[in-house]
């Protein structure tokens, strides 16, 4: 094995050492697509590196012999004499990871090499500009210094020349900037290596190291890309976007990121290197006005596209680079794209053949497909918008404009919805983006860091609005001619790009054709029943027009806890007398009644598993601290010092795990009764009008078989009082209960996993206040995964394999469902599918992620 491999030789290698980049320019390189020569330094070589903190034996010589046949290709030398050969050395992982890694170009150029250069090319401009960017990136990337100062320098160099752009600088004014740039790499006690070879090895160790960047730990764990993957190093000869109009840079799209539409896509600088299309520093135009004003060029980078595209089977993302007239691919990869577009990329392909239905369904990931229906600003109603930018990614958002990725840390820390609003973004902001309801940049296109990482993280976002301007000293910024302070609210239309003053209102969006066919794709794949979790007739309606088969879970204290029922909640809690207690319950009986009616109509010919009253009682009656503050001021009203005494009495230390559920239902009977009566009456009703409601009753937290024996007891009480029997299962949600599922399963008729109290109780990890904690536990990678969003398999998958091992052996008929929150997301749906179960029930938008993801399952099972 080498460390090292020329485009042309690596072919074979694979994405794992080669990397997705490296994998790409071989595939190109071997296809006949015009790419700059160049080779590869596996992740290997990478491993080695970090694992030895050297580079590792050999590997340099062979740099030095790839580098020689870089020379022989391109008749030029590495250093010189003569015009040098200059390379560009970038990263590239296994999996994409943009923005995250580093790239340095016009590397191997000295000050020797600049006057070549500009007598080679009779450029001086350009020469000087290709040394100064080489300065600074080196100063960045390899020394580590603040960007800040160079972009600094460069501002004052462009005010003294009285230059409005980058490239209007003279070669005198670059010359001048490039001692200023190397003043500030000697200020920080760093020195720029004159010598090529140094350069190569300083860039090489860099992108090695930057595996390890704190930007990349990050991304990496919210992706959950496994970090032991390394990265790999490609070594390319230059060639130059800058040398004049007849030469530029580009990004080109197979198909539109945002939509998904068919055909070449992109944006172009002319004049310009690549690194000023990707850092957003300069704002780009559309490819599509090069069909007027260079028509061939545009015809051969939309034939590139699409030969890409048909090689890779894949919307693809590709770089190119224009010298003089003649283009240069410099990389491709699958293209990141919104959900929306991901959706009708799959379906079109799929249409077109390039793809077959089953890789069209596992092309898209599941977890997006509710953001699909994020909310829109309606154009009707919106008002005036103080700011327009591109719409980078869609989806309309509130919230408080916070100015870093801090301030969105310690605003959405309190639970407020925050909007990030930066000049530009960078890898540092991705955890203030993670959090964001939106993001708002001044600078950067369409494919700007902001847009990309947005649009992959289904963020809406607005980049490039020429009316935002900060003052992040004073946190401070203006948004048309209207000045604003962090906090402030605003709102954006990632759709189109408009940006508005305080709230605007927000309408639901529509699901779309392309979701439409997906999802009717899906359906003869999947094996698992979808259902949802609801408790109001609009969330039932809803559910059930996007695909539900029934509900899977009523929570009925949501009904409990509306306002108008909250009194007699507490009349109940607090009766004293017989009489007290009978009139709170013949309320509380007319409005759950009313309830279940308008649930099972919405539902009807569907099951909808009703749970009975779940949480503590204490929960509906003031807090403790609030009464007590009261009482030591001496004024408790006169009715609330029996309600103190009654807080007091049911004061728990430690209500998740207190009186609730079942234990509470066994206690206070007349609850169970009042409700499992409401749901009777209310299903006879139904009947008589020749409707076919599908109730099931279910019972909560238990942990012991004689539990829910005598829960049942009670049931069937009332059943036989009403001469109407109903499907009656529990919930598995404790650990005892899967592990006895055995004794408990001859009892019912379904168990249902409430794997948010399951997870809760396995870990130990309350499901309330585990922020304290978990975010450091996910950086360090103690957890891989949140255990509350990501089923987890070991223990948790455990305990449901048990359960529905040891409860199907004891009652062959048992249906077994699941309606914790991991019904509606993707890799959990999958280990359901494993295990067996019947159905999961997911809150409304998510049912849509439970089936494809129910889909996929099968898919890749098969
Ligand atoms: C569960 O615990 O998973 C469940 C569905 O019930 P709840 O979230 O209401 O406790
Ligand atoms: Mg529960």
């Amino acid at each position: 094995m080498n460390w090292a491999y020329s485009f042309s030789e690596s072919g074979e290698l694979g994405r794992e050492l080669l990397g997705g980049k490296g994998l790409a320019l071989a595939e190109m390189t071997r296809l006949g697509f015009p790419v700059p020569p160049g080779f590869t330094l596996t992740t290997a070589a990478c491993r080695a590196y970090l694992e030895r903190g050297a580079l590792p034996e050999g590997l340099w010589d062979e740099v030095r012999a790839q580098v020689g046949r870089l020379e022989e290709a391109t008749g030029k030398r590495f250093g010189g004499p003569g015009l040098p050969l200059l390379v560009s050395v970038r990263s590239g992982a296994p999996v994409s990871m943009p923005g995250m890694m580093d790239t340095i170009l016009n590397l191997g150029l000295t000050e020797e090499g600049v006057a070549e250069l500009a007598a080679s090319t009779g450029n001086e401009r350009f020469a000087w500009d290709s040394y100064r960017r080489l300065v600074q990136m080196y100063g960045e990337v390899v020394l580590g210094l603040d960007a800040a100062g160079f972009e600094r320098a460069l501002e004052r160099a462009k005010a003294l020349a009285g230059a409005e752009r980058d490239v209007d600088l003279s070669p005198a004014d670059l010359r001048e900037l490039v001692a200023q740039f190397k003043g500030i790499v000697a200020a920080a006690g760093r020195r720029f290596p004159d010598d090529p070879w140094r350069q190569l090895e300083g860039a090489v160790r860099a992108v090695f190291e930057s595996w390890n960047n704190p930007r990349a730990r990050t991304y990496r764990r919210l992706y959950e890309i496994p970090d032991e993957l390394g990265t790999a190093v490609n070594v390319q000869a230059m060639v130059f976007g800058n040398l004049g109009d007849d030469s530029g840079t580009g990004v080109g799209f197979s198909r539109n990121p945002a939509t998904g539409e068919r055909g070449l896509y992109g944006e172009y600088l002319k004049n310009a290197q690549g690194e000023d299309v990707v850092a957003g520093v300069r704002t780009p135009q559309p490819l599509e006005r090069l069909r007027e004003s260079d028509p061939e060029l545009y015809a051969e980078i939309a034939d590139v596209a699409e030969r890409l595209e048909a090689h890779f089977r894949e919307m693809q993302d590709f770089e190119f680079t224009v010298e003089r007239g003649r283009l240069y691919l410099l990389q491709t990869r699958t293209g990141k794209r919104t959900p929306a577009a991901a959706v009708r990329i799959a379906v079109e392909m799929a249409g077109e053949g390039r793809i077959s239905r089953e890789e069209a369904l596992l092309r898209v990931d599941a977890n997006t497909l509710p953001s699909l229906l994020r909310a829109r600003i309606d154009p009707e109603q919106a008002p005036e918008a103080v700011a327009e930018g591109l719409p980078a990614s869609p989806g309309a958002a509130v919230g408080h404009a916070v100015l870093d990725a801090e301030a969105a840390e310690s605003w959405a820390g309190r639970g407020l919805p925050v909007i990030l609003v930066r000049p530009e973004t960078t890898p540092e902001d991705i955890s203030g983006m993670y959090l964001a309801r939106g993001v708002l940049t001044a600078r950067g296109g369409m494919t700007s860091h902001a847009a990309v990482v947005a649009r992959g993280m289904g963020v809406p976002a607005v980049v490039g609005v020429a009316g935002l301007s900060l003052n992040l000293e004073e946190r401070t910024f203006r948004l048309g001619d209207r000045e604003f302070k962090e906090g402030d609210v605003i709102s954006l239309d990632g759709a189109t790009g408009r940006v508005f003053a305080g709230e605007v209102a927000l309408s639901e969006g529509g699901s779309g054709e392309y979701l439409h066919e997906l999802l009717e794709w899906a359906e003869p794949h999947r094996k698992l029943g979808v259902r949802a979790n609801a408790d109001t007739p609009a969330d039932a309606r809803r559910a059930r027009e996007l695909g539900a088969e029934g509900i899977g879970l009523v929570r009925t204290e949501h009904m409990f806890f509306d306002p108008e029922r909250i009194p007699w909640v507490r009349a109940l809690i607090l009766a004293e007398t017989e009489k007290e207690e009978r009139e709170a319950l013949d309320k509380l009986f007319a409005f759950q009644r009313a309830d279940f009616l308008e649930l099972l109509k919405a539902m009807d010919g569907l099951p909808v598993t009703v749970r009975l009253l779940d949480p503590p009682l204490h929960e509906f009656l003031p807090p403790l601290v609030e009464l007590e503050r009261k009482e030591a001021a001496g004024t408790l009203a006169p009715g609330e010092a029996k309600v103190l005494t009654q807080v007091r009495r049911l004061h728990e230390a430690n209500p998740m795990l207190g009186f609730r559920g079942v234990r509470l239902l066994l206690v206070r009977p007349e609850i169970l009764r009042m409700q499992t009566a409401a749901l009777l009456s209310a299903t006879r009703a139904l009947r008589e009008a020749g409707k076919d409601p599908r109730p099931e009753l279910m019972i909560p937290l238990v942990s012991a078989a004689e539990e829910v024996a005598q829960a049942l007891e009670a049931v069937r009480e009332v059943f036989s009082e009403f001469d109407l029997t109903l499907p009656v299962g529990t919930m598995i949600e404790t650990p005892r209960a899967a592990l006895v599922a055995g004794e408990i399963a001859p009892l019912v008729d379904f168990f249902s996993f409430g794997t948010n109290d399951l997870t809760q109780l396995t870990f130990g990890i309350s499901r309330d206040d585990a922020g304290h904690f978990l975010p450091r536990y996910l950086d360090a990678r103690i957890f891989v995964h949140d255990p509350t969003e990501h089923l987890d398999e070991e223990a948790v998958g455990r305990l449901l394999e048990i359960a529905v091992r040891e409860g199907r052996a004891a009652n062959p008929s048992l249906k077994l469902g699941l309606c914790g929150e991991h019904g509606g997301e993707a890799r959990s749906v999958r280990l359901a599918h494993r295990l067996g179960l019947d159905y999961v029930s997911a809150s409304p938008f998510r049912v849509l992620t439970a089936r494809l993801a129910a889909a996929q399952a099968t898919i890749d099972s098969g």
